[in-house]
Parts: structure tokens; C-alpha cells; sequence
């Protein structure tokens, strides 16, 4: 019997803030275990990378962490583990690789069995797996082992039913299902009484929350009411899911910022449609101009693919224009890549030509940039309530970096005032990316 205590847990995370939030809750489950945590992989007994299937790099990425890992680990003995997305979406590729030195995986839905997996690999020496997907929500009764901080990510949903598609979050995290509103508004009071000041609720889809009777938006409400915490964000939502009711609640409630992620995808109805995205670009425009006129003083953020199958330059200028209509405050944009098990690896095919895609992407990017510039420049001279998360890392001491209501960076002196708190403060400057400020005294 190998003594859990004595082993040292590396663990490293890629891909999106679901995946930061699960990191949390493996450290969680075990440390409960009596495993103990380094701060890198050369003093580690295990290795684990919590993987991201969302885009061929990522893929590339892994492989070669894994290589780097073995070769400086060379003479010393290490067990790798990948865990997340990819180990679900390429479980066999990962098993079969006879140049890829992993020693088990372990699914999303499988977090609670790692101390198991990683016993069984000392003791057998085989390569393990587990990427069993739960129809219940897994983790509801974990609380996430989090870094002190003033943001706390919590997952209130997993899965997704919606199988858009160009992706493979149905296949590699299941089906939707929610964690029931006190479990949520419990861990929320813990996360009050721990010192966090900002909750962000988490979801593959996260405005389809559902349970018990209750709704996104009732969930919102609960949250809201947990004293000593002052903000509440949301991410990822889908188009689909937006009531009144719900705008409302952003509009209505303090506490929950105003700042929405709304994923266009495409301005190109035919594209939309072969993405199975459920809305057309009329319907899109309409959301987002009820959603300004409830809450004037929202920031709107985006993601776009470029080149997906069989896109048209004309196609492609369909998403120029709403880009150019909808003028959103910030943008993630990507050229497609085909991913496994989706519909569009078995129905449409990856043809857009990768030199076409690199220059959609280039001109995209420039336009949202000049956008981003010009919306962060209407900002000088305002005064917003700044949330102080952290010291400015990138270039001096001096500073701190704080967020607006509207989740847009402002970088602020240092002063009398602290991390945790909330400010007045006045923005003097502004580049595509972010603001900068003083606080008010
Ligand atoms: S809504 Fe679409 S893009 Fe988002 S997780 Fe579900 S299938 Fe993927």
C-alpha cells in the first residue's frame, strides 16, 4: 500500500475558467486524500495536466508538455495524468500513443476517483482511465480548494445540450444539469466568509440554468442576497437564454454587473445555421439592441470563428458588419479548427483555406481593436466603482490593477486602500485593452 501523504501533486491548467474551477476542486478532493501540493514538476511524484479540447494548439500543446516533463524529469521517477477535456475527447489516442508516457486520465466527471487512479497506477503499473460522464451534477458537495483572492469562480451548471456544431462540450463534459439553488447560495456565504468580495458563476451554458422551479435569473437573486458579497458576473452565456426577466435582473439588481458575453460565432445566417447557433443575425441585432436599451450603460463582449466550413468572403463580411453594428467593448477570435467527435468533423468540411482564415482573422482583429479603442476612450473623464483585485504585475510596483463594473481593467497608483475593496475612481487614459485611473480620496 503506497502512502498517500508522502506523494507531491503537481498540477497544471489550460483552457477556459471551467477548467481553472475544476483544478479547485481536484485540489479539494485531494488534499482530502492526504496529497500534497508543489509549486512545480520537478519536485513532484505526480503530474497532472487539466486539459483543454477546445482547439487544435491546445492538443499540440499537451503533447509536448508531456515530453518536456520526462525529459527534464529524466532518472527520477514521475506519473503523468491528464485530466479534462482532451482526455475524454482523445481517450484512445492518449491510451494508444506508445511515444506519449502518460500513466492514467481522468475525465471531468471523474475528479472524485483520482486519489483511486492514481493508487491503482502505483500499484499495477498500467496505464488506468476514467471518463465516465455524470448525469448529475458531481461536485455539488466539494468545496473548492481556492488561492486567497478577491474573485471566487463557482460552477453552478455542467454540460451542454445544445451540440453546436463545431464543438465538442457535449461530448467531453455531457449533458446540462444544475446544482440546486441553496447548494449554490451555501457555497456563496462560505465564499463571503472566506473574504471574497466578486462571485462569478460558471456554466457551459450557463443562462440555461435550471432546477427545482428556479431559473437563471431567480438564481441571480439568491446570489444577490448573500451579505458581504458586492459583485456577481456570469459566464458563458448562450443567445438563446435571455428572457426579460433576466435582462431585468442585470438592469435592476446592484450587485450584478453590467457586462454580458453574448458568442455571435458568425453575422452570417447560413453559417449561424450550419453551426446549429439557433438565432440568425436579425435576431442577434434585436437581442443585443433590447439588451442596450434595458441596461444603457452595459459592456457587450464576443466570440467570432473565422473560416468555418465552406465560408464565403461575402459570408465572412456578414460578421464584419455586425462587428461594425454592434461595436462590442472587447473579442475573442479564432480560426476554425476541426475538432473530433463534433457533427462538423462528420458533416462539414474544415475547407477554408488556412491562409483565407489568417486573413479574416488579421482584418478582424484590427477592426475590434480601433472599436475597443474608441469605446475605452469614451471612458476618460468618468468616474466608475473599481474593485481592487491584485497587484500590476507587468511593469512596476507601483500599482494595482482593479476592474470596472463593466469587467474592463484599470490600472491604479497605489494609495491608501487595499485588495478587496471597492473605489471611486476617475479614468485619465485609455488603450485597446484597458484604462487607467486615480482613485478618489
Ligand atoms: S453552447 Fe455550443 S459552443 Fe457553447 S458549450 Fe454548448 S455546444 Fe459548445
Amino acid at each position: 500500500m503506497i502512502k498517500q501523504d508522502k506523494k507531491n501533486i503537481f498540477i497544471e491548467t489550460y483552457g477556459c475558467q471551467m477548467n481553472e474551477y475544476d483544478t479547485e476542486l481536484v485540489r479539494a478532493i485531494l488534499r482530502k486524500a492526504e496529497y500534497r501540493f508543489v509549486e512545480d514538476e520537478l519536485s513532484a511524484d505526480v503530474v497532472m495536466l487539466n486539459t483543454c479540447a477546445i482547439r487544435e494548439h491546445a492538443h499540440r500543446k499537451v503533447y509536448g508538455r508531456v515530453h518536456e516533463i520526462k525529459h527534464k524529469r529524466q532518472g527520477t521517477p514521475v506519473k503523468i495524468g491528464i485530466l479534462g477535456c482532451m482526455a475524454t475527447n482523445l481517450r484512445t489516442e492518449l491510451l494508444e500513443n506508445k511515444n506519449l508516457d502518460i500513466d492514467f486520465i481522468a475525465g471531468p466527471d471523474s475528479y472524485k476517483r483520482l486519489p483511486a487512479l492514481i493508487q491503482e497506477s502505483y500499484q499495477t503499473g498500467k496505464k488506468n482511465f476514467d471518463v465516465t460522464l455524470s448525469e448529475f451534477e458531481t461536485y455539488s458537495d466539494v468545496y473548492p480548494m481556492r488561492k486567497e483572492g478577491v474573485n471566487a469562480w463557482l460552477a453552478v451548471m455542467r454540460g451542454c445540450n445544445n451540440f453546436c456544431t463545431f464543438c465538442v462540450v457535449p461530448y467531453t463534459r455531457g449533458r446540462e444539469r444544475s446544482r440546486s439553488v441553496s447548494n449554490v447560495v451555501d457555497e456563496v456565504k462560505h465564499l463571503a466568509d472566506d473574504g471574497f468580495k466578486q462571485v462569478t458563476l460558471l456554466g457551459q451554458n450557463v443562462n440555461s440554468y435550471k432546477e427545482g422551479g428556479h431559473d437563471f435569473a431567480s438564481l441571480l437573486e439568491a446570489v444577490s442576497k448573500v451579505n458581504g458579497i458586492e459583485r456577481i458576473r456570469f459566464t458563458s452565456p448562450h443567445p438563446k437564454d435571455f428572457p426579460d426577466q433576466l435582462l431585468n435582473v442585470v438592469a435592476q439588481n446592484p450587485k450584478v454587473c453590467k457586462q454580458i458575453h453574448l458568442p455571435l460565432q458568425s453575422g452570417n445566417d447560413r453559417i449561424l445555421e450550419l453551426m446549429n447557433r439557433t438565432y440568425t443575425q436579425d435576431e442577434f441585432l434585436k437581442l443585443v439592441d433590447k439588451t442596450r436599451k434595458l441596461i444603457p450603460n452595459i459592456a457587450l463582449s464576443t466570440d467570432i470563428i473565422v473560416g468555418f466550413s465552406t465560408e464565403t468572403d461575402k459570408e465572412f463580411d456578414d460578421t464584419i458588419k455586425v462587428m461594425k453594428q454592434v461595436r462590442f467593448d472587447s473579442a475573442f477570435m479564432f480560426k476554425y479548427s476541426e475538432r473530433k467527435q463534433t457533427i462538423a468533423s462528420r458533416k462539414h468540411e474544415d475547407d477554408v483555406p488556412e491562409a483565407i482564415k489568417t486573413e479574416r482573422i488579421v482584418r478582424l482583429n484590427e477592426l475590434q481593436k480601433q472599436i475597443a479603442l474608441e469605446r475605452n476612450e469614451a471612458h476618460i473623464g468618468e468616474t466608475h466603482s473599481v474593485l481592487i483585485e491584485q497587484e500590476e504585475t507587468n511593469k512596476s510596483k507601483d500599482h494595482y490593477l482593479a476592474r470596472c463594473d463593466n469587467n474592463k481593467i484599470i490600472i491604479v497608483p497605489k494609495g491608501p486602500y487595499y485588495k478587496g475593496e471597492i473605489h471611486q475612481a476617475t479614468i485619465t487614459k485609455a488603450s485597446p485593452h484597458g484604462l487607467k485611473g486615480n482613485v478618489l480620496k
